[in-house]
């Protein structure tokens, strides 16, 4: 991942241009692609900080182009469109968007999404926890109030996905395809028994934290 790389995905050149000068002047490294398609390689490729997605492009939409993204990566994806009232339904399960953004927009008000996006998902520790959760990416470890939980390597994946966005819902299907990238063929109900164990494991060390909410009819989200 490259730290500072925004990707903006944009079939309008002013709007991309404009988007370019304010993300380059705040020290970001903003690349522009005009194409759905082209944008998905790119983001396997040279996996970025974060993508500012236009939801009206050419051929595949952004819709689609978030939700091919989402099967192989987490990157942070900001939804951009002007039909204010699809805005709601974007940042649902079905796309797979962290935030979105309505046209016409201020610059300025792109930026702070943006930083906002970014903190929020800090790779290792969890900002909005105040440490209370801490994950160790390099030793695949998560601690929770300072103490090591024991999870098997299932459950580890699984628990680093949704803590590493607090309050985003996961539906079964995301958990599955994220956090079970070998796995074929598995029932979603195979989640419930693995949140159920972390549950435990996580009650053993802070008893009654209920930080694993289940979202009635879609999922699960991580939220202290
Ligand atoms: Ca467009």
């Amino acid at each position: 991942m490259t730290a500072r790389q925004i990707l903006i995905v944009e079939d309008e050149p002013t709007i991309a241009n404009i988007l370019m000068d304010y993300l380059a002047k705040a020290g970001y490294q903003p690349r522009h692609i005009e194409n759905g398609a082209v944008a998905l390689d790119s983001i396997r490729d040279q996996e970025p900080a974060l993508v500012l997605l236009d939801l009206m492009l050419p051929g595949m939409d952004g819709l689609e182009v978030c939700r091919e993204v989402r099967k192989f990566s987490n990157v942070p994806i900001i939804m951009v469109t002007a039909r204010v009232e699809e805005a709601d339904r974007l940042i649902g399960l079905d796309s797979g968007a962290d935030d979105y953004i309505c046209k016409p927009f201020s610059p300025r008000e792109v930026m702070a999404r943006v930083g906002a996006v970014l903190r929020r998902i800090q790779p290792g520790e969890v900002q909005a926890s105040n440490s209370l959760i801490e994950v160790d990416e390099e030793s695949q470890r998560i601690s929770m109030a300072g103490k090591r939980l024991d999870l098997t390597p299932t459950e580890y994946r699984l628990l680093r996905l949704l803590v590493t966005r607090p309050g985003r819902i996961y539906s079964r299907a995301q958990i599955l395809d994220l956090a079970y990238p070998d796995s074929e063929d598995v029932s979603d109900r195979i989640v419930d028994s693995h949140i159920k164990n972390i549950r435990k494991k996580l009650n053993a060390i802070l008893p009654n934290a209920e930080v694993l909410h289940s979202v009635y009819g879609i999922g699960y989200r991580f939220e202290i």
